[in-house]
């Protein structure tokens, strides 16, 4: 009851990459880089498991931004000459790489990594992947065309090569493969027209588990200023909840501590798996395990126990490193606390 996950990032070490950026340089390159890579994500590992959480991840610590660095092995994308464009419906600026050619894998993406991991804990490990409507509002397109159409067309090319990459990570020994779909909170209708299409079409086949996550972004100011003008009440997930709750994903990854995301909107989840965010991801205030339990009972009016895992609001990527490994420690004792009050 209450298993504890993270949504997915963690901070990178400062001798892995600059610290406290969404889109940080590396602090080294070629043979050096990969180990560093491989270091940070068995030291993450480590302090997963020490924290106490029960379903663990490589932290992000191979890739520079959760969308680019599944990019950077796709053929038909140029990142040479990379441009400026609003993402998520122009909330902040980003330089994305254009899309100038049909799209293909040109190998694996995330094999080390994974591998790595799997031979390094027991726990249960989650990966996560971009989810096919994130992608396509993270970069620019040259090739499959304008409008509805075009985005369409290249979210369901994207979604055919995360399928070959979740098939492998499955293989690899994943537990849990996690799409990652904050642009489902932005475009809500297109989400529930074809964005959870495009999503069960890059889950196709996968008989691991299935997760999304949807989320109001990280902690950068841009978000957090976007969420000053979302009102009193955040509705966004009503529209997309129904179309998810048909859908074959498993597991849907939410925030709720300090979101303005009325709690009866889990009810929409029925039969669900739901990862409640009972971590919030834009404040370095430590939350204390009464108020991760509180959050739980609250979560508990509309999910069964036996669905709910706790889990953080969205990625730790921009924190300092302190302060997340203080946020998972406080995690697991929240989940903890809960147990004992409402087993
Ligand atoms: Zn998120």
């Amino acid at each position: 009851m209450f298993r504890t996950a993270i949504a997915g990032s963690l901070p990178k070490p400062s001798w892995l990459a600059e610290t406290e950026k969404l889109w940080p340089e590396w602090k080294a390159s070629g043979a050096e880089l990969e180990r560093a890579k491989a270091d940070a994500t068995l030291l993450w590992l480590k302090v997963q498991e020490d924290a106490g959480i029960d379903i663990v991840g490589d932290g992000e610590q191979s890739r520079q931004h959760f969308v680019h660095g599944f990019l950077a092995q796709v053929e038909g994308i140029d990142f040479e000459h990379k441009v400026k464009m609003g993402i998520r419906n122009n909330r902040y600026d980003a330089m994305v790489p254009q899309v100038v050619g049909p799209l293909r894998l040109a190998g694996r993406v995330h094999a080390a990594e994974a591998q790595l991991a799997r031979a390094h804990t027991d726990k249960l490990l989650k990966f996560t992947l971009p989810g096919p409507m994130t992608i396509v509002d993270t970069v620019a397109d040259r090739h499959y065309g304008e409008g509805k159409q075009g985005r369409i067309r290249l979210a369901f090319a994207f979604a055919e090569l995360l399928n070959q990459e979740a098939r492998a990570l499955q293989a690899d020994g994943v537990d849990v493969v996690q799409f990652d779909e904050p642009a489902f909170n932005v475009y809500m209708a297109d989400a529930a027209e074809w964005g959870v299409a495009a999503l069960e079409r890059a889950a196709e086949g996968l008989t691991c588990k299935t997760a999304v996550h949807i989320c109001y972004g990280y902690g950068i100011k841009a978000n957090v200023d976007w969420k000053a003008t979302l009102g009193e009440e955040w509705r966004q997930y009503e529209q997309v909840f129904p179309a998810l709750a048909k859908s074959a994903i498993d597991q849907v990854s939410l925030e709720c501590f300090h979101s303005h995301v009325p709690p009866e909107l889990m009810r929409l989840l029925a039969g669900k798996d739901v990862m409640v965010g009972v971590i919030d991801v834009a404040s370095d205030t430590i939350e204390t395990p009464e108020e991760i339990a509180e959050t739980i009972g609250r979560a508990l009016q509309f999910v069964p126990r036996e669905r709910l895992v706790a889990c953080t609001n969205c990625g730790l990527a921009p924190m300092r490193r302190e302060v997340a490994e203080a946020k998972l420690a406080a995690l697991a004792k929240g989940a903890a606390l809960a147990r004992q009050r409402f087993a």
